[in-house]
Parts: C-alpha cells; sequence; structure tokens
C-alpha cells in the first residue's frame, strides 16, 4: 500500500529570505522524489483547524503570525523570518501533519507530512529556530481527539525538539524521545529533563559511528515504551542528523532512518505511524532520506 504524503503548493511560498538554509528547494526535491516513488501517493494538505491550533499556542501568538504575514512579512526571531505567504504555508504544514493522523488512525497505517516551515523549536507563544508552529504537537493533539489517547513523539532531528518538549513536559499521556547533537544549538536537551516522567532526551557527540546513532536511539525508544504502549507515533522526521549536513555533525544515511521507521514499525504494531518533516539541510540528502523514510512506513 502506498504511504500518503501531505503537501500543499503554498509550502512553497514561505520564504525566509536569501540565503536562508530552509529554503524552499527543500521540498522541491522531496516532490521530485517522491514524484517517481511507488511507496508514495502525493495528497493535498487541508489547512488546520484554528482551534487545534489554539489548543497548543497562545491565541495572541497566532494572531500576530496571521498580522505579520498581512503585513508582508517581518523577522520573529534571529533564524525566524515570515513572508507574505508563510501563515499559509504555516497553516498547510501544520495541517498536513494533522490529515496524515488522521488517514493513519482511521487504518492504523503510515503516513507523511512534507510541509514547510517545520515546527518543533515553536513554543506555546514565540517562534523559533525557523519554526513557526508545533506541527508534530498539533498532530498528537489531533490524534488524542479522535481517541489515540497515548502519543509517543520521537525526534531524530540533529537538533533537540526544545519547542515540542516545552509543549508537553506537563503531560503524561505524551511522551518524547530525542537523539540530538550536544553541546549544540538551541542548547536543551540534557538527559537530566524528564518533565513528568515523560521526556526521554539522548544528547549525543557528533562524528560518531551511524550504529551508535540509530542503537542509541532505540534503547530510547524501548525505554520509553517498556511499560506504555502508544497508539500513536509521531516522527519529528529531521533529515539534518545526515552525514554532510551544514546544520549538524552526525553521521546518518538513509537506510539508517528506513531502520528506525522499520523497528518502530515492528515493535508497535498497534500504533498509527505518522512522520512530519523538520530539518534537513542539502535538498538531495533530505530528499533521500524522507523516500527511504517513506519506503519503510509502505
Ligand atoms: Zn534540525
Amino acid at each position: 500500500m502506498p504511504v500518503p504524503v501531505f503537501t500543499h503548493p503554498d509550502s512553497l511560498l514561505h520564504d525566509p529570505g536569501p540565503g536562508h538554509p530552509e529554503r524552499p528547494e527543500r521540498l522541491r526535491a522531496i516532490l521530485h522524489v517522491l514524484a517517481s516513488e511507488p511507496a508514495a501517493e502525493r495528497r493535498e494538505s487541508p489547512e488546520a483547524p484554528v482551534e487545534l491550533l489554539e489548543s497548543v499556542h497562545a491565541a495572541t501568538y497566532l494572531r500576530r503570525l496571521r498580522d505579520t504575514a498581512e503585513q508582508g512579512g517581518g523577522v520573529l526571531d534571529a533564524d525566524t523570518t515570515m513572508s507574505a505567504d508563510s501563515w499559509r504555508a504555516a497553516l498547510r504544514s501544520a495541517g498536513g501533519a494533522v490529515a496524515a493522523v488522521q488517514h493513519a488512525l482511521a487504518g492504523k497505517g503510515s503516513a507523511f507530512s512534507a510541509g514547510r516551515p517545520p515546527g518543533h523549536h515553536a513554543l506555546r507563544d514565540a517562534a523559533m529556530g525557523f519554526c513557526l508552529l508545533g506541527n508534530a504537537v498539533i498532530a498528537a493533539r489531533a490524534g488524542q481527539a479522535l481517541g489515540a489517547g497515548r502519543a509517543l513523539i520521537v525526534d531524530w532531528d540533529v537538533h533537540h525538539g526544545n519547542g515540542t518538549q516545552a509543549l508537553v513536559e506537563h503531560d503524561a499521556s505524551v511522551r518524547f524521545v530525542s537523539l540530538h547533537q550536544s553541546p549544540w544549538w538551541p542548547g536543551t536537551g540534557a538527559e537530566s529533563e524528564r518533565g513528568v516522567g515523560n521526556i526521554f532526551n539522548l544528547p549525543r557527540p557528533p562524528g560518531l559511528p551511524p550504529e551508535r546513532y540509530v542503537d542509541d536511539l532505540w534503547s530510547g525508544i524501548a525505554h520509553a515504551t517498556a511499560d506504555w504502549t502508544p497508539d500513536l507515533i509521531v516522527i519529528s522526521a529531521g533529515f539534518d542528523a545526515m552525514r554532510g549536513d551544514p546544520l549538524g555533525g552526525f553521521t546518518l544515511e538513509p537506510e539508517h532512518y528506513a531502520d528506525i521507521t522499520t523497528r518502530l514499525r515492528s515493535r508497535l504494531p498497534g500504533a498509527a505511524l505518522v512522520g512530519v518533516l523538520e530539518g534537513g539541510y542539502i535538498p538531495d540528502r533530505l530528499a533521500a532520506g524522507v523516500a527511504a523514510c517513506i519506503r519503510a512506513m509502505a
């Protein structure tokens, strides 16, 4: 069965400015590769419902994002800039994650959301690190609204998902496992940050053999799910942990993402599995990583 990949042309219009690593070419490369990938079936991302966004973000913040776009864009933080189309892009990026969850839960299968901007650094009331809306958490909340009470978020982006952690660290119904480079931006993600016992951080140095990262991530997932079985797994799927990425020093190859995806499927066969695009800054490598992940889902 091909895996539905939710995306929208508006996600290509979000323009953070010349020379920015989070550029439209990233998504273009993914869509180009997936167009000839039999394991993937392209679907249109809807806009995320506002009530769902307001369950994760402050209403004043959401209004500020919309207003900034209406005024033609603006700088939100040192790394995060909106253009006139960025709010529409963000609505589709979050909406794709929601639609992927709805699809996966309906058939207990898999789905992927290929949107921009990414989400795992976004805070309740602030943009951060290229991210506007916390897509992975929004996806988890959408799943819970449909009865998937327990959500596991696995974040394999090379950067710590500080936004995701901040949004779920007081909520035992969500568990968060993050493998990330340390020390590295954004500086959070120590093993001692445990939330209410639902946070499992795996900070690691750069340059280790790829199998080490895979094994360590896997032991974190096994630890988080030893006595707790999720109904839904949301992968914060960043591909900047690949060898050569300009924003990280990890050494993964596409097959390693496929390996983890396959293991998740076989360890937790009863859970719906959804991938939500985060980072990855060499477009061709990013596209190869996404395709490997989707083939493993299929
Ligand atoms: Zn990243």
